[in-house]
């Protein structure tokens, strides 16, 4: 199918890949973003081999490793501080970083720049309020009332509104939603010391990450046990963000002292959600957290987001009818969607003593071998 115009609901990571890889195949593109100011929180994000990768295929490879900070190994580090092992990352792409980190304001940037150039109108603070499916045969269309008072009609519509997804409520009403899992996230940036040129894992009760993200900055993640799903006000933040952390390796109990902005901590618990069923109905999809949202623990969830941008618009490519498109997209993603949603969640319940430990070493390598696998 080709020249189709097309809406995605949701300019973030997915919403904007699939922007991206729609425009490079012709297709006309209204991005709506619910956020006024599209605003997007401070912390980084690790993206790994195949994301990189992904990023070539969408054509902003160099501007995506210019604003990201790339490196080629994992250091794993015991709760006493000691490193036990530097393990290599290999690359898929030949002469680029195995993996990178990167601010999420810069990755931001980086798709909406491309979506733009790329001829997307991206309209914000609007959401649909209205989606009005007509059917699959060739006259067919999607009638979309806008919360500005706005109407128009399109050939398909992308959901991409992430894990409390508006558009999965509306066209699969009795799907998965979102559960906590008992284990949330803290996250601060710092200054990158000039040698820390790996991602560094800490294992224990709290697991801690040093991520480098830019030639100037790193930032720290760790996951907590937080029974009860506790509400952490704004004010006192950076305290509870060190208490978190008074048990941890030296070097990082070092760093938490450092921890004194309660609105440079970013907090979040994390939540789980799987769609086992259909990924669309008539002529609306979903793609991204909005139907497979994961925990961090493998760091994939925006990867399989974008990974999912690149196979719709394949297979868009490749029928005359978008269901048939639809359903074809969703065959080619579900499975590793699915390893990633349950192989994290298998790591953050041994975590926290809900499930037997799991030895993220060996998990993180097994990762690798699934998603180095052509998408
Ligand atoms: C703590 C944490 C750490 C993570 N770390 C990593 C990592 O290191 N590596 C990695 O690959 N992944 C990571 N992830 C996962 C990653 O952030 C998500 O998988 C990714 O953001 C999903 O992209 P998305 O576009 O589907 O959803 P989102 O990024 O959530 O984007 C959805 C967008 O839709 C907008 N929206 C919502 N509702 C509407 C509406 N009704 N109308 C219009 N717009 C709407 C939102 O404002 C938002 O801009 C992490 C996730 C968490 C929670």
């Amino acid at each position: 199918m080709h020249d189709l115009n097309v809406l995605i609901i949701g300019g973030g990571i997915g919403g904007l890949s699939a922007a991206i890889a729609l425009g490079r195949a012709g297709h006309r593109l209204t991005v709506i973003e619910r956020d006024p100011e599209w605003s997007v929180y401070g912390v980084g994000i690790i993206q790994q081999a195949n994301v990189v990768r992904a990023m070539d295929q969408l054509g902003v490879l160099d501007a995506f490793l210019d604003a990201a900070c790339g490196f080629d190994a994992v250091e794993i580090y015991l709760p006493s501080g000691e490193r036990v092992a530097r393990v290599p990352a290999p690359s898929l792409v030949p002469g680029k970083p195995a993996n990178v980190g990167i601010g999420r304001r810069a990755l931001q940037k980086v798709l909406g720049d491309s979506a733009k150039a790329l001829g997307a109108a991206i309209r914000l603070g609007v959401t649909a309020t209205v989606l009005e499916d007509d059917g699959a045969d060739d006259s067919g269309g999607v009638a979309v009332s806008f919360s500005d008072g706005s109407a128009e009609r399109f050939d398909i519509v992308v959901g991409a509104d992430g894990v409390y997804s508006q558009t999965r409520e509306a066209i699969l009403p009795g799907a998965a939603t979102p559960e906590f899992t008992g284990q949330g996230v803290w996250r601060y940036n710092f200054p990158r010391p000039a040698d820390l040129d790996a991602l560094h894992v800490y294992n224990g009760p709290v697991g801690v990450g040093l991520v480098p993200m830019s030639a100037e900055g790193m930032y720290l993640f760790a996951t907590s046990p937080e029974p009860g799903n506790p509400h952490y006000p704004r004010e006192g933040l950076a305290a509870a963000m060190r208490g978190k952390l008074a048990n941890a390796a030296p070097q990082i109990r070092a760093l938490a002292e450092q921890i004194t902005d309660d609105a440079g901590v970013v907090y979040r618990p994390l939540e789980g959600l799987m769609v086992h069923g259909p990924w669309h109905k008539g002529r609306v999809v979903l793609l991204g957290d909005a139907v497979h949202a994961t925990t961090p623990h493998l760091g994939q969830g925006a990867g399989m987001a974008i990974e999912d941008a690149l196979v719709l618009a394949e297979e868009l490519g490749r029928s005359d009818a978008p269901e048939a498109a639809f359903a074809a997209y969703r065959e080619r993603r579900y499975e590793r969607c699915r390893y990633i949603v349950e192989k994290s969640l298998e790591i953050c319940h041994g975590q926290i003593g809900k499930g037997p430990q799991v030895d993220n070493h060996k998990a993180t390598a097994e990762m690798f071998a699934v998603v180095s696998q052509a998408i």
